[in-house]
């Protein structure tokens, strides 16, 4: 007897059985209507089987097969089951979380847009040229084009400024020529409106597939299908847009692989990254990963001769050079209001002379904790183990972590006085400050806070890159892909607090921040200047960082990874649990720890609680489990994720992170 294994959306780990009938014929990747308790859902079939663990009399066949998209690819299911296997997540809710919630339901897809721009058998669209590559670009363009047709891991390594975005709009270009298609995943969208116009004006007449988790359903499963039946020849997304079908695909482009916003934080946790090397495996296709300041893991396999290095050590455009890196010493140098006068003098200079300035502080609102120094009380959050932000525009005390917020207290609640101080500085502060320095000058403010609203922020940017404002102060939010012509200081207030953090990657990224912000300036002829303050002004990291020594500082940070026994040497899951009382989420994290023995070469770490334990009124904590080989850790948790939801207590929440990159 043969049965349709038929992936669903339901949160348990398994497959549901449907009888496979004649009359319905459905095989591996059609999306069918099956009857579900007493309702219809829309399922996908996974696999043909022979027989059944469920009585045959209570087999039911499947509705009907729903043809209004193309059949899921064999490879796309193959992606699938990997990536469900190796993040420990059921097949039907990774398959389900893959696809547009459109193509979920029972409704009918909307109406295809007009036909493809160019259907096949006519020309490939035209690509309008942009600069001639220079030697650098001219290699790696060779090189990769080599290998087209073929997989294969590129690490395109380029300074700031070197020109990789012209190198993977060549790369597609021929990709296209070749009448295949091209995917290119970026790590936030909304963060490079000027990379979506690059792709447009060098492919004026392509189809252009874009991909992200802010577009509106209908948006989403029209780019969606356009890539699925093979009528976009480029997509450009998120790191969902890696799950999209697409039966001609020729290249896969990851820029930015660094960036911590490629590893999905919720449901299916997988490493867009990762997943896009997987997928050229499939496709059979060559992968580039692209970024001035490359993940120790892609720098570390690298090394081992995994991925091939290809390098652009000058900047693209003739005449532009790296900025001159210094730092300000904050033990012999008062910062008052925390701005340093060397700071302050150079946004003066730069000011008299028109050129922009960017204030960077890696934190949002006015100030970080709200105190009574009377008494000692500070505002805290009910829910979590964190200070409350004062957010001064609107007056109120805002949780970052969990988003509560009240009215800025007229008195302390504990002893009644009234001089409540703000203590420590966000951009809002620095906002002031520099207004109050400052009062000629235009200042704009980026941080989450100034670009709630949609557009906000792409319309900011683009003024700023229109030298709409004299001093730009801003978080993150600032630190990637743009290209702001006239800027040529970068102030980096805040930085050392990253190098205490208890974090092994904090190094990591802050070189990465700072390298991405720095590389913000003097990206045209004038030279830019970058100013660090810290109280570590000998730290190796800014060292290494002034002499532009990305390779330098990887090594470093790779022997002390190894020493310590940190990835990537040793590969990690964690097993991360959170109840409303600390006793509940350790006991079933203790208990959790022995349910399965752990192989030789697999270890066990006891569980330890998250810095901010407390969020949003759940007691938060995990255990980490460690191994040098791969496999040994894949099969442990495979076993131990299949005993796991049997063994945690209800009112707890828990999950499996396979690669865990956030640790708070
Ligand atoms: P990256 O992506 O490495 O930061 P971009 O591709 O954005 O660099 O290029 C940086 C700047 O250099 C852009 O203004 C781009 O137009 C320019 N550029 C790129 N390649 C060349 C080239 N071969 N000759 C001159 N300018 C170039
Ligand atoms: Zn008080
Ligand atoms: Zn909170």
């Amino acid at each position: 007897m043969r049965v349709l294994r038929v992936a669903l959306e339901v949160p348990v780990a398994k497959l549901f059985d449907y009888l496979a009938d004649d009359r319905t014929p459905a095989g591996p990747g059609d999306r069918v209507v099956v009857p579900f308790g007493a309702r219809e859902r829309v399922g996908v079939v996974v696999e043909i089987g022979e027989g059944s663990a469920v009585a045959t009399a209570r087999l039911k066949p499947i509705v009907r097969v729903l043809d209004d998209a193309p059949p899921l690819s064999a490879d796309w299911l193959e992606q699938m089951r990997f990536l469900s296997s190796y993040y420990q997540r059921p097949l039907g809710e990774t398959v389900a979380g893959a696809l547009p919630a459109r193509l979920r339901s029972l409704k009918p897809l909307p109406k295809q847009r007009g036909p493809a721009a160019h259907p096949s058998g006519t020309a490939a669209p035209r690509y309008v040229a942009g600069h001639e590559p220079n030697a650098g670009q001219a290699l790696a363009i060779g090189r990769i084009c080599g290998a087209l047709g073929g997989f294969r891991t590129f690490l395109l390594h380029g300074i700031t400024g070197s020109g990789k975005t012209e190198v993977y709009l060549r790369l597609i270009a021929q990709v296209i020529e070749r009448g295949q298609q091209a995917l290119a995943l970026v790590p936030e969208i909304g963060l490079t409106p000027q990379l979506e116009a690059r792709f447009r004006q060098a492919f004026p007449d392509a189809r252009i597939a874009v991909l992200h988790s802010a577009l509106q359903d209908t948006a989403r499963t029209h780019a969606w299908l356009d890539a699925a039946r093979g009528e976009a020849q480029i997509v450009l997304g998120t790191r969902l847009a890696v799950l999209t079908p697409m039966p001609r695909l020729g290249l896969v482009v990851v820029d930015e692989e660094h960036d911590a916003s490629f590893k999905q934080q919720e449901g299916l946790r997988y490493s867009g990254r990762d997943a896009a090397i997987v997928r050229g495996k499939l496709a059979n296709c060559p992968v580039v990963l692209g970024t001035a300041t490359p993940s120790l893991e892609t720098w570390f396999n690298c090394r081992a001769g995994r991925y091939e290095l290809l390098t652009l050590a000058e900047r693209a455009v003739p005449g532009a050079t790296l900025p001159v890196v210094g730092t300000v010493d904050l033990r012999s140098e008062t910062a008052e209001h925390g701005l340093a006068k060397p700071v302050i003098e150079a946004i003066a200079a730069r000011l008299a002379r028109g050129e922009q300035s960017l204030v960077f502080i890696n934190r949002r609102g006015y100030a970080p904790v709200l105190a009574c120094e009377a008494c000692g009380w500070a505002a805290g959050c009910n829910r979590c183990t964190a200070r409350l932000v004062v957010h001064a525009a609107d007056r109120r005390l805002r949780c970052h972590h969990c988003g509560a917020e009240q009215a800025i207290p007229r008195g302390c609640p504990t002893c009644g006085n009234v001089d409540l101080r703000p203590l420590g500085r966000g951009t809002q502060r620095v906002e002031e400050t520099l207004a109050g320095l400052f009062p000629a000058a235009r200042i704009v403010r980026i941080d989450r806070d100034s670009s709630r609203r949609r557009g906000v922020l792409a319309r900011t940017l683009e003024g700023v890159g229109r030298g709409e404002g004299d001093i730009l102060v801003g978080t993150q939010l600032l630190a990637k892909g743009h290209d702001f012509p006239s800027l040529t200081l970068v102030c980096v207030l805040n930085a050392d607090s990253a190098l205490l953090s208890t974090d092994y990657r904090a190094a990591e990224r802050l070189f990465a921040t700072l390298a991405q912000v720095g590389g913000r300036s003097g990206r045209r002829e004038q030279p830019g200047e970058v100013l660090v303050q810290t109280r570590y002004p000998g730290h190796p990291m800014f060292q290494a960082l002034m002499r532009h020594d990305y390779a330098g500082f990887a090594q470093s940070q790779l022997a002390e990874r190894e020493s310590a026994g940190f990835p990537p040497y040793v590969h990690e899951a964690a097993l991360r649990a959170e109840a409303t009382r600390l006793q509940a989420t350790m006991a079933f994290l203790k208990a959790a720890a022995r349910l399965v023995p752990a192989p030789a070469g697999v270890r066990i770490y006891d569980p330890v609680a998250h810095v901010i334990t407390r969020r949003a009124g759940y007691e938060r904590a995990q255990l980490i489990v460690q191994s040098a080989s791969r496999p040994a850790l894949q099969e442990f948790l495979h076993a131990w994720s299949a005993a796991l939801p049997a063994a945690a207590p209800s009112g707890l929440r828990w999950h499996l992170d396979v690669d865990p990159i956030e640790f708070d």
